[in-house]
């Protein structure tokens, strides 16, 4: 349930009541909005719904939340979530365009891909040093050596890195240069990464699993903010469904879905939602009239040569040609 205050709460209130919680053994997540507080409470539903919260002059109402997830949802928190990482902002009014090969090959292709990137007006780089790959004998990623040429095309750019964290144990080395923690596709139903990664400190970017329905994303939304970490930021990449046209079915109807339930931003990967380069300019408009945050999308000075995902990364020329096109687009709607 959430606990609204009135205007002018004091926080002398705000710990009166967050007090009286733990003591009946609840959490207290308190969300300060410009003009009201509110305290999200979990716990006990039995037992929390009985104390007499409205009797106390600080309380304007107690409303409860009937979804399954809480944090993540907007009866908890009503404004949109606004993440900032270095330069750039996710959510709140900008159309963020995160860019860059599918995996770091070596320093000079992600440098170079960087560098485009910036040029045409994305304000994050990504990047994988830790490949999920469907066959163990495909290219697996770099690994730290990978980690540390992403910093050397942050270093060149001024970027920040968004790069996919695969296992638990990666954790502590992958946030020792990332900015960003990808959690994949595959990966989104790990509830114990999900928990540590809820309990360090750097934004997370979910991807939607799968085969996952929007209630079960938000449901790992939640293990993460559960924990204390309230950066995450969704990514619609794409479900499994019976075309075979393309890699995967973008969702796009789960953009406004996600907008409607929850407060959190997303963003949309139609570069692994469909597999096909020519499909990735067409359906980041649509993700951006949609109402989408932002996009992410794989481009690489070689696709030809690439050695994960070339069929579905742009071209440099094509990454300048589409962010032409955006622009367009964002301007008519009046998105930055
Ligand atoms: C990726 O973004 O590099 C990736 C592997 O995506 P997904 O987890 O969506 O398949
Ligand atoms: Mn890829």
């Amino acid at each position: 349930m959430v606990i609204v205050l009135r205007e002018g709460a004091t926080e002398e209130d705000i710990e009166e009541l967050v007090a009286i919680l733990h003591e009946v053994g609840a959490e207290a997540h308190i969300s300060r909005g410009e003009f009201r507080t509110v305290i999200g409470v979990i716990g006990d539903r039995e037992r929390v719904m009985q104390m007499p919260f409205e009797a106390y002059a600080a309380v304007e109402k107690v409303v409860p939340i009937m979804k399954p997830y809480k944090l993540v949802s907007r009866e908890f928190k009503d404004e949109p979530t606004v993440i900032r990482v270095g330069g750039a902002e996710i959510g709140g009014g900008t159309f963020t365009i995160i860019a860059g090969p599918c995996s770091v090959e070596n320093e000079g292709q992600v440098v170079e891909a960087a560098r485009a990137a910036k040029e045409a007006g994305a304000t994050l780089f990504r990047g994988g040093a830790f490949k999920p790959r469907t066959s163990p004998y495909s290219f697996q990623g770099l690994g730290e050596d990978g980690l540390a040429m992403l910093a050397r095309a942050r270093e060149e750019t001024g970027l920040p890195i968004v790069t996919e964290v695969l296992d638990v144990r990666d954790i502590e080395v992958v946030s020792r240069y990332a900015d960003v923690l990808q959690v994949g596709a595959r990966n989104m139903q790990n509830f114990l990464m999900l928990r540590d990664l809820g309990l360090q400190d750097k934004p997370v970017l979910l991807k939607r699993g799968m085969s996952s329905t929007v209630e079960e994303w938000l449901m790992a939304a939640e293990y993460i903010l559960k924990e204390g970490n309230k950066g995450v930021i969704l990514c619609e990449r794409g479900i499994r469904t019976f075309e075979t046209g393309t890699r995967n079915t973008l969702d796009i109807s789960s953009v406004p879905t996600v907008k409607n339930y929850s407060h959190l931003p997303i963003i949309v990967d139609p570069s692994h939602a469909t597999g096909v380069r020519e499909l990735v300019a067409p359906l980041c408009k649509a993700a951006l009239a949609a109402g989408a945050d932002g996009v992410m999308v794989e481009m690489h000075p070689n696709p030809r040569e690439a050695l994960c995902d070339g069929p579905q990364s742009l071209t440099l020329e094509g990454f300048r040609t589409m962010m032409d096109e955006l622009k367009g687009l964002a301007d008519f709607l009046g998105k930055k």
